[in-house]
């Protein structure tokens, strides 16, 4: 049988608010267990939370960043649940009132573009953490992350492939750290995917039943999950069976997903609204406002960076997945007035060098000035390409001038057409029998010629001089 794959995502991206979303506790990852706690995010009775107003506005900013229409008033719900990392027996989530609905994000399939649909983004909190011994049959809790500012974003079954589920969330992530709002680490949690897969005939209009991936913490193991979990569900219904709806976790070691629980309903929680807290009332000057800080978002900026510098839309994509990034790279266009060496400079030496130490490009020893020195001292003729190469692998080492590493090496390419043509004299005076062969007609002993002054110039000549002036001093 033919199936056709339905996927739909569920991000949580932690915001990067100084404070959680309702006490005034730091939201500083790591610091001692339980030390950035209040009664509130404790779940103390007889407190009450207040709303961090920074966090609806990050919010909007992801609304209007993903094309969302933002709802005039929006309020927050209890999600009633037992768990020992809940301290008050509730999450504060949004429900029936979210923050922004029906928005969109486009994804490159096959040289297509292809909306995915966004349902909802609403705002929530962090519950705490677990940890378990390992040698001891005992856990415990800190509760640090307790009232963390978070927010969701619900994908529609949009999605067809793993590719595309995986694609999308790099998407989402990228547009979230260029908004500054969430720094993305997917290591310590900071954006977090659960995925809803489906399989059903192709052709069947009615989705089948899903289950929901948990514990991916990287793209490659979201797209590895879903692999693995359609494969699981059509071995079942090739083989007469049928689909569970439930939740599955990801066992990195195996490659597997395991059953963790039956799937909960909505009305498992008890939604209600939260009676501590008034609603959300975002008016238009509010959104105007944030609409106009909005940072040039990124395809917009690939697509700039297309038109503008007349560079592939590969080179686009790599130098605009991250904003600081695209900005070195700007500057030394801006510098060097050169823009598809720079990118080749840009993607080739420089993300190489930093990739090999995880380095980033903030940290980057070659300043972008220094770079695009480099690059004009390739096309004045000074340096070689080949020279370049050797000359930037210093630069990154020390993070010398490309000047400088010149000087030291004594690398500067002879150019001169007197002393280049002395140099070739010499040579074919000294070569007497050689030149009566090629006057001759050996036109294969030119490349003995261009060896021989490579020799004499230890590398330095200008290849295009050498050839030039070879070429009519052989002549005779
Ligand atoms: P819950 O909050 O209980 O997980 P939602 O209705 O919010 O349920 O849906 C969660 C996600 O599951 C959404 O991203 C949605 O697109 C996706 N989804 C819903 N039905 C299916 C399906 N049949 N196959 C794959 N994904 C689905
Ligand atoms: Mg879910
Ligand atoms: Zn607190």
């Amino acid at each position: 049988m033919d199936f056709e794959t339905v996927i739909g995502l569920e991000v949580h991206a932690q915001l990067l608010t100084e404070t959680k979303i309702f006490c005034s506790c730091s939201t500083k990852f790591g610091g001692a267990p339980n030390s950035h706690t209040c009664p509130v995010c404790l779940g103390m009775p007889g407190v009450l939370p207040v709303l961090n107003r920074k966090v609806v506005e990050y919010a909007i900013k992801m609304a209007l960043a993903t094309n969302c229409r933002i709802n005039k008033s929006c309020s927050y719900a209890r999600k009633n649940y037992f768990y020992p990392d809940l301290p008050k027996g509730y999450q504060i989530s949004q429900y029936a009132y979210p923050l922004a609905e029906h928005g969109y994000v486009l994804l490159d399939v096959d040289g297509e573009q292809k909306k995915i649909g966004l349902t909802r983004i609403h705002m929530e909190e962090d519950a705490g953490k677990l940890m378990h011994d390992e040698h001891n049959p005992v856990s415990y809790v800190d509760l640090n992350r307790t009232g963390v500012p978070l927010i969701e974003i619900v994908s529609e079954p949009d999605m067809r492939t793993p590719a595309e589920a995986s694609d999308y969330l790099k998407r989402l992530h990228e547009i979230l750290v260029y908004l500054e709002i969430c720094d993305g680490n997917m290591e310590e949690g900071s954006f977090r995917c659960d995925a809803n897969v489906s399989i059903r005939p192709k052709g069947q209009k009615e989705f089948g039943t899903r289950t929901e991936l948990k514990n991916m913490n990287s793209f490659r193991n979201v797209q590895r999950a879903l692999e693995y979990e359609i494969k699981r569900q059509q071995y079942i219904v090739e083989h007469g069976g049928a689909i569970v709806q439930e939740t599955r976790l990801w066992d990195d070691a195996q490659g597997v997903t395991n059953s963790m629980r039956s799937k909960e309903e909505a009305h498992d929680y008890r939604y209600f609204p939260d009676p501590d807290l008034v609603p959300v009332i975002v008016d238009d000057e509010w959104v105007e406002k944030i609409r106009r800080e909005l940072p040039e978002l990124p395809l917009v900026k690939r697509e700039r960076f297309v038109n503008d510098y007349q560079i592939p839309a590969y080179d686009a994509g790599v130098l605009t997945a991250d904003k600081a990034l695209a900005h070195y790279y700007e500057e030394v266009v801006r510098l060097c007035l050169s823009p598809k060496a720079a990118s080749n400079w840009v993607m080739g030496d420089v993300l190489k060098f930093l990739n090999e130490e995880k380095r980033d490009i903030r940290n980057c020893p070659i300043t972008a000035v220094a770079l695009a020195e480099m690059i004009k001292l390739i096309e004045d003729g000074t340096i070689s390409g080949k020279m370049a190469k050797e000359i930037v692998e210093d630069m990154y080492k020390t993070g010398k001038a490309p000047q400088d590493v010149i000087a030291e090496k004594g690398m500067v390419q002879i150019t001169d057409e007197g002393a280049l043509g002395a140099v070739i004299q010499k040579i074919i005076d000294a070569s007497p029998n050689q030149i009566k062969d090629y006057r001759g007609g050996k036109d294969k002993l030119f490349g003995f010629f261009v060896g021989q002054v490579m020799k004499a110039t230890q590398g330095k000549a200008n290849p295009q001089l050498v050839n030039e002036l070879l070429k009519k001093m052989l002549a005779g």
